[in-house]
């Protein structure tokens, strides 16, 4: 509830975590509505939620100042005029006995409930929120602060649903594939006929950042019903695009790269030019990755690229930076320097500027060198500056992942 939200002065974090807990508990959110401290609109948004819902949860106006007015608009519309509520009171009463501040009329008023209706205590503030349940039409008032909001929730509203016996027997459950090295529409191409028949699980692709993720949700009563519903999609899914498929769920692509190195014992060293440390970067993400990555070396000039990484100048001078044997050269001097068993290198013409005809803005060359030996490949990539770079830390982590064995996860 709030004009701050309608100025764009705060942001609703609210909505987003009353959703999740609704979709944790099986509830269905229809509709999110937004209105500014204001009885008329307020009251008119509250008629049409409690027609259309059978449950409206409202965030915000249970404060003391004037403009706070959701206890009032509320018991107005449910019919169920405010009475002081004697436990609240003296909880209110103490709140301010202990800082020795003066209770004014207003902090009183945070005392008054709608007729019927239970507190929800708020450890972290004054106001509490409510509960009311009034002619089939339930409604659940907390405070805006999303510090009082969110403990309330956990601790008050969702045990007092699950009580009250409403909640949905089941509730949704998604399972996601992460996958890399692959466009939306080529994955859409390959399934097109489970997303077209699609039914239970439902199935949908998101994409973005050069990753594309395989939503597969269904509703079930536990995590096990869903798994089982999930299985023969996820089996098809497997076999089809299996290669791309870097993880579930949370996981990340340097995380399952640093799983796979951990688990053979080896460690990774990178040399950067055109990525300029961000291959680095996005190993370190991975709390633990010590264990793994001896670290990185940003050669991003020639001369940078022969004194640490040891390239021979004839090299440079003969096939240019961006090259396959100056890419060899990087990984077999950053595995060297970086002490390191597994080592990859990136150096390409990420732009916009600096193209020429042999040489185009978007290629760029790889190199890897591990148990496997001494690999590499050139690779002409689309996009600006950012994607370019960035499509080049993801094909150097697919490529590690494949040399590293390649183990399907889940
Ligand atoms: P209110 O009780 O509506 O006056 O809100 C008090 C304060 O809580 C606001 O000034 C915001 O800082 C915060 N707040 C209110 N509503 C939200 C919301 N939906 N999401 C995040 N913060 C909020
Ligand atoms: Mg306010």
């Amino acid at each position: 509830m709030g004009t701050e939200l309608l100025l764009g002065e705060v942001l609703n974090t609210n909505a987003q975590f009353l959703s999740r807990f609704c979709a944790h508990h099986g509830l269905d959110v229809y509709h999110h509505v937004t209105v500014g401290d204001n009885w008329e609109r307020l009251s008119d948004a509250l008629v049409r939620a409690r027609r259309r819902a059978d449950l409206v949860l409202i965030s915000g106006g249970l404060g003391p100042t004037p403009d706070d007015i959701t206890r009032e608009v509320v018991a107005d519309v449910w019919g169920c005029p405010l009475r002081a509520d004697a436990k609240e009171m003296r909880v209110i009463e103490g709140f301010f006995r202990r800082r020795g501040v003066p209770m004014t009329e207003n902090n009183r008023r945070q005392a008054l409930l709608p007729q019927g209706a239970v507190s929800l205590p708020n450890p972290n503030g004054t106001a509490p929120g409510f509960y009311l349940e009034h002619d089939d039409a339930h409604v659940a008032a907390l405070p805006g602060p999303p510090r009082e909001l969110e403990p309330m929730v956990t601790a008050s509203l969702g045990p007092l649903l699950k009580a009250s016996d409403r909640l949905p027997a089941s509730r949704l459950y998604s399972r996601d594939l992460l996958l890399a090295g692959i466009g939306e529409s080529q994955v859409a191409e390959r399934i097109a006929d489970l997303l077209r028949d699609q039914d239970d699980p439902s199935i949908a692709t998101y994409a973005g950042g050069g990753r594309i993720r395989i939503r597969l949700a269904t509703r079930a009563k536990d995590e096990a019903e869903a798994l089982a519903s999930f299985r023969p999609v996820l089996d098809v899914l497997k076999s089809r695009l299996g290669a791309f498929i870097y993880g579930y769920d949370d996981e990340t692509l340097p995380g399952a790269v640093g799983r796979l190195l951990k688990a053979r014992g080896l460690t990774l060293g990178v040399a950067e030019s055109c990525t300029g440390g961000g291959l680095a970067h996005w190993m370190t993400e991975i709390p633990g990755a010590s264990d793994y990555f001896s670290g990185g070396l940003v050669t991003y000039s020639n001369a940078s690229k022969i004194a640490l990484l040891e390239v021979a100048p004839s090299t440079i001078e003969r096939y240019g930076a961006v090259s396959i044997p100056v890419a060899k050269a990087m990984a077999l001097g950053a595995a060297k320097r970086l002490n390191a068993e597994v080592s990859a290198a990136i150096t390409g013409v990420a732009g916009p500027s600096g193209g020429t005809p042999e040489k185009p803005v978007g290629l760029v060359c790889f190199a890897f060198y591990g148990p496997w030996g001494l690999t590499s490949e050139d690779v002409q990539f689309n996009g600006s500056r950012a994607l370019i770079r960035e499509r080049s830390i993801i094909h150097t982590l697919m490529r590690l992942r494949q040399h590293l064995g390649e183990e399907q996860a889940g």
